[in-house]
């Protein structure tokens, strides 16, 4: 996979599995453009990030205005702002709240695929990598917001591998299972769920965000040229014994 000398766009980059992406895509000699809310601990200088909040499209923008300054050329976008259910059950749920899973899950990467895609297409190449999770198909109780928002990214990955395939982008995604981020790392710091969690893996063990990061890293190699539209589930195997 040489990766070198190219240039990716990563959302959700300061934590969890897009800083793994991060850091495996420095590995490689790549330029990575970091978008979060957050700052990064990343000092690379094959790195810079922007603060950026991909639930408001006027954020996005002045990013994407900032990139377009430096580079006519983006190789790959990782959609990974992300952020976890209410866990409330739906009758519960606000508008409020509901809306918040929704923009920073859903139409966060609707708005940045939307507009790096605009790059992509004036190359004529790229890769995108969305992030559903296993909750797009097998459900637990009070995580209908969440829920709704990873199954609606395998049919928006689905419709823009085929709106973007003529330009001769590839749209993927992967649905993680069970990972110690900054997302959950307080349920699997507690011996008895990570415990609990793990006897429902066959492997045994709860994912590191490289563990889906290099995934993500094959999706957005030459070596996934003939995947498009996907959605590939990394989760040890929990999906065949639900
Ligand atoms: P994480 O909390 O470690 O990282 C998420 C990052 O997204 C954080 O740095 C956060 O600041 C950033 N973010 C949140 N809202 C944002 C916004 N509005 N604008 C910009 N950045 C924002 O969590 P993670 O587990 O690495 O999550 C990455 C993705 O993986 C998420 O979409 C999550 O739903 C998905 N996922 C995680 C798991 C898991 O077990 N950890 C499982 C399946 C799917």
């Amino acid at each position: 996979m040489n990766m070198q000398n190219n240039i990716y766009v990563i959302s959700g980059a300061s934590s969890g599995i897009g800083k793994s992406c991060v850091d495996l895509l420095l590995e490689k000699g790549a330029t990575i453009i970091g978008l979060d809310l957050h700052e990064p601990e990343i000092k690379d200088n094959n790195y810079q990030h922007f603060i950026t909040d991909v639930t408001d499209e006027n954020s996005i923008l002045s990013a994407i205005k900032e990139i377009e300054k430096q580079f006519t050329i983006i190789d790959g976008l990782i959609n990974c702002a992300g952020i976890f259910a209410n866990s409330k059950p739906l009758y519960d749920i606000t508008s409020d709240e509901w809306n918040k899973v929704i923009s920073t899950n859903l139409t966060g990467t609707f708005l940045l695929s939307k507009y790096i895609s605009k790059i992509m297409i004036k190359n004529m190449k790229g890769k995108i990598v969305n992030i559903s999770c296993i909750r797009s198909k097998i459900f637990r109780p009070n995580m209908a917001d969440y829920a709704a928002s990873k199954g609606a990214i395998v049919s928006l990955t689905s419709a823009m591998a085929l709106d973007l395939s003529k330009f001769n982008i590839q749209v993927n995604a992967v649905a993680p299972g069970f990972t110690y981020t900054g997302m959950t790392s307080k349920s699997f710091d507690n011996p008895e769920i990570r415990k609990m969690s793990e006897n429902l893996i066959p492997g045994g063990k709860i994912a590191m965000p490289e563990d889906i990061g290099k995934v993500i890293i094959f999706l957005l190699s030459d070596s996934s040229d003939y995947i498009n539209g996907e959605t590939i589930f990394v989760d040890g195997g929990y999906g065949i014994l639900k």
